[in-house]
């Protein structure tokens, strides 16, 4: 049982990147103030021991303002330029987990293993005097006139500063699940409407059933009555329940966006991102001219796995030994359009539950970008996915929990300063 009315200058609510980042910093800016993270989970750092395959994706080499969505650009740029990646790699280093790449740019610690990133945080936040409170969820945090009451399921605190650093919905086992948003609220803040970012989605139908494992490196477009087209090239992976894979996570929040506004997002798909239709229905023409009595089923194998080829040419009543000779027009372009722009009946993403990230939350332009602390009530703080910031795949959400965590840390700091001159002034 946790002492009832302790006393701290800064309640960190939340042990997760964002949060234990921001205790070590602060901590090591301001060495003498007395600093607790609480956290509702067991175990601290849930997401970032699963993250990353299990391997902790910590950032990557180039991480700028477009790699984000939600909130303004120049806020989250401003952030960035405080405490960039190189900046990330450097930390890192200084807490003994050396980074290395791999494709698109992407930073792991050279173990691969993601626990090492966790164990080097809360051994650095524990050697600093941090202390860590497990098992402990914050019920209420109370604004009075210069002290914040925090009332947890088993304990009162009592302090002078307090950084949310609640995270956002996505897996809400991991200890995340939107609470956050509701103590935000009830200090003054609003809260834009949550939704799922970087989650597989859900196909009508059963063809991706029979393709279930197969990867194809395609372009997805997205398609709104409100908004331009938004184009996503990567690898997709047909599974049991529809389609996921890098390329997938990354429309996925856009696809959420627009169904939000009402926009009736369509995704086509293009299984030949180098072709367009035209060139497709010559290339077919080409292969044709070429060899009129050679197999389409075996010319399309040459591009796809068979199975692939096998499903499509089923759904489009295609013989498996039609020649070119044998391939009407009509056929043909009902065969240009299912491999350039094939419509995915998306119904919806598969939620929270398998999402890596949350869109929405806490509008940055309720928080000051020199120093996240809220507009609305002095001396609280913002950090990590609460806020309205989500990144696209590849290291950018992790980047942005370190990099407002460390311009947190200057702002609790130089709050808490102010704060003390003023007393002494009185
Ligand atoms: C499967 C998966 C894989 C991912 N892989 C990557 C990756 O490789 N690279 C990358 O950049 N991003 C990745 N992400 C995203 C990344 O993990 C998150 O963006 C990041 O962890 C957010 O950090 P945070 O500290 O803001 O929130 P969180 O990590 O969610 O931490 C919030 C903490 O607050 C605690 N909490 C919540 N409410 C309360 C309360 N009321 N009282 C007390 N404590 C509370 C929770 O228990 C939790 O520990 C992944 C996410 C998932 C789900």
């Amino acid at each position: 049982m946790v002492e009832v009315n302790s006393k701290y200058d800064v309640v960190i609510v939340g042990g997760g990147a964002a949060g234990l980042m921001t205790s070590i910093l602060l901590a090591r800016q301001c060495a003498d103030l007395k600093i607790v993270v609480v956290d509702s989970a067991k175990r601290l750092g849930a997401k970032i021991l699963i993250s990353g395959g299990g391997r902790c994706n910590v950032t990557n080499r180039s991480v700028v303002a477009k790699d984000f969505n939600g909130g303004s650009r120049n806020v989250i740029k401003r952030v960035l330029k405080t405490f960039p990646a190189k900046a990330t790699v450097e930390f890192f280093e200084s807490i003994g987990v050396t980074l290395h790449e791999e494709q698109h740019g992407k930073l792991f610690p050279d173990s691969n293993k993601a626990r090492h990133v966790l164990e080097a945080l809360i051994e650095e936040a524990e050697s600093l005097g941090v202390f860590l409170m497990t098992d402990c969820r914050v019920e209420k945090v109370e604004a009075g006139t210069n002290l914040f009451r925090i009332f947890t399921n088993n304990s009162e605190l009592v302090s002078r500063a307090v950084v949310l650093a609640t995270g956002g919905q996505s897996v809400p086992k991991t200890g995340s699940d939107g609470f956050g948003y509701e103590l935000a609220k009830r200090l003054g803040h609003s809260v834009l409407p949550t939704f799922p970012a970087l989650a597989p989605l859900i196909l009508d139908g059963d063809f991706h059933e029979q393709l279930s494992g197969i990867s194809l490196d395609v372009e997805l477009s997205l398609h709104t009555t409100n908004d331009k087209t938004k184009r996503f090239t990567g690898s997709m992976l047909w599974t049991h329940f529809g389609i996921s894979g890098p390329v997938v996570l990354d429309l996925s929040r856009h696809w959420h966006a627009a169904k939000l506004a009402g926009a009736e997002p369509a995704v086509r798909c293009n299984f030949l991102p180098e072709f367009d239709s035209q060139r497709m229905e010559n290339e077919i023409l080409d292969w044709a001219e070429q060899n009129p009595t050679g197999l389409l089923s075996k010319k399309l194998s040459q591009h796809f796995p068979r199975r692939f080829v096998d499903a499509l040419c089923k759904e489009l009543h295609i013989s498996s030994e039609a020649t070119f000779s044998q391939f009407p027009k009509r056929q043909r372009r009902t065969l240009v359009e299912n491999l350039i722009e094939r419509t995915l009946p998306v119904i919806d993403s598969r939620g929270f539950r398998y999402a890596e990230a949350t869109a929405g939350g806490i509008p940055l332009n309720e928080v000051e970008p020199v120093t996240m602390q809220s507009r609305v009530c002095g001396h609280l703080f913002f950090v990590g996915e609460i806020l309205d910031v989500d990144g696209r795949l590849g290291g950018f959400n992790f980047q942005w929990a370190w990099s407002s965590a460390a311009v947190a840390a200057q702002g609790v700091c130089g709050a808490i300063a102010n704060s003390s001159n003023e007393k002494g002034l009185e």
